[in-house]
């Protein structure tokens, strides 16, 4: 185990000075482009691929980086160069995610690097867990998965939404129902290989931030996969729906106990870098604000002379700084098999992303006329930080995970 430190290590900030570089020199100038464009930033993405910034190497030692700080110091770098780039690179980081989470050590070997491709010729993966009719209630999902099993394969039938990089990416995490009585126990996730015939994009999003990552809506109509595309295996399928049941006959319901389903494994490793991904917007508009209201002048002076500005200031960098450290923590307790005990991984995206989403709007206030512009960039900064209160669950819903462990209660 490692100890918890506050300090990044030589080698952490040499690879955090080179994720700086290409967040200032290749991602800021081309965000406003790519915002304006709604489109993949795929030569940005190939930039950071020929650099190894996009690959499953680089991912892979910062996942498994003992400190914990690898993920957090990378994503805060990358979101401070910009927000909607910054999901087009890290976006299939999360379909990796659940292949971690719930897959073998074959499935993981097989399908994680075709997530990434390679430098010459670079691939995306997405992660679709959320429907129309089932966002925050993930057990409503309707996405139905059938075995057949004269022919070894499944049968997975649905429409997801919201998935990024959904329909582009070539290969697709796709959560669904295996057992429909046994509640959220009875999804699984499953592997969509590239090409399957009966998987297509659906409706494309205009959004209001992060609009150069893509998100869709992706049709699943007979979509036929071999068995081994099940990630876990059968068996172990067959092992955790029977333990649902015991306990579903115990008085419990399917719903309910210690399994972690398929989705939430998924979720519960990502939230701290998602919190890490909003200190790189807040820390990105702190920055242009703080220096903007030093140089901008009214009444014959600069507008940080006023208290009422600094001290906006003051309390930008402190939110950011706590912010870190709770993504920090929760990073570590991750990485050293600590159990979220008091709900640390929620409690570090819960305050990381409302501190994003005020943080920005103290910058365009403090930026006046200028910041409500697209010519400055706190204004796609605000708009891309309303993201973080609502993907990989909204904040309210992060409130019910933290008062739900930290009482024992089914607070509704
Ligand atoms: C840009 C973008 C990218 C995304 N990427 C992905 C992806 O790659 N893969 C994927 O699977 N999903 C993805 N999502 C989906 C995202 O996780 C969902 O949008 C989110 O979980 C919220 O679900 P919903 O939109 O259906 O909102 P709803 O669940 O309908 O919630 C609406 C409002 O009601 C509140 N609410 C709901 N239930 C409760 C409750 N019990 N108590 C209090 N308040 C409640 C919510 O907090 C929210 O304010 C993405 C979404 C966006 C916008």
């Amino acid at each position: 185990m490692s100890e918890f430190t506050m300090e990044l290590n030589d080698e952490q900030r040499e690879v955090r000075d080179w994720i700086h570089g290409f967040a200032a020199e290749v991602m800021r100038p081309a965000a406003a482009e790519w915002d304006e464009r709604e489109e993949t930033p795929w030569p940005v993405i190939q930039e950071a691929a020929k650099i190894g910034l996009y690959s499953l190497d680089f991912y892979a030692q910062q996942f498994f980086d003992p400190t914990g700080l690898g993920i957090p110091m990378t994503m805060e770098e990358l979101f401070w160069g910009d927000a909607g780039i910054g999901l087009s690179i890290v976006g299939t980081g999360l379909a990796a995610v659940g292949v971690l989470a719930n897959g073998t050590e074959e499935q993981i070997g097989t399908w994680v690097p075709q997530m990434y491709g390679d430098a010459g010729d670079v691939k995306v993966a997405a992660f679709c867990s959320s429907e129309p009719d089932a966002g925050s209630d993930v057990a409503a999902m309707r996405t139905r998965a059938v075995y057949d099993e004269a022919k070894d394969e499944w049968v997975l039938n649905g429409t997801k939404t919201w998935a990024t990089n959904g329909g582009i990416a070539n290969v697709h995490v796709v959560v669904a129902v295996v057992d429909p009585e046994a509640g959220s126990k009875g999804h699984a996730s499953f592997i969509i290989p590239p090409g399957t015939p009966g998987l297509s994009q659906g409706q494309k999003f205009k959004k209001h931030g992060i609009r150069a990552s893509h998100t869709a809506e992706v049709v699943l109509e007979n979509v036929r996969i071999p068995g081994h595309c099940l990630l876990g295996g059968k068996e172990k399928l067959d092992e955790r729906l029977a333990r649902a049941r015991e306990r579903a006959r115990n008085g419990g319901t399917g719903a309910s106990g210690s399994v972690k389903n398929a989705a939430m494994a998924t979720f519960e490793a990502s939230r701290p870098a998602v919190g890490a991904m909003a200190v790189g917007t807040a820390r990105a508009a702190y920055e242009e604000a703080l220096e903007y209201a030093k140089t901008r002048s009214q009444f014959g002076r600069p507008i940080i002379d006023n208290q009422g500005v600094a001290f906006q200031l003051a309390d930008m960098r402190t939110q950011i700084d706590a912010a870190r450290l709770l993504v920090w923590r929760a990073s570590w307790m991750a990485v050293n098999g600590k159990p979220f005990t008091s709900a640390e991984g929620s409690m570090s995206k819960l305050y990381a992303s409302e501190v994003a989403k005020k943080v920005t709007a103290q910058a365009v206030q403090i930026f006046g006329g200028n910041g409500f512009t697209r010519e400055y960039p706190v204004e796609r900064m605000h708009r891309d930080a309303a993201i973080y209160t609502i993907f990989e669950g909204t904040s309210e819903i992060q409130r019910l995970v933290i008062a739900r462990t930290l009482s024992g209660m089914p607070i509704r």
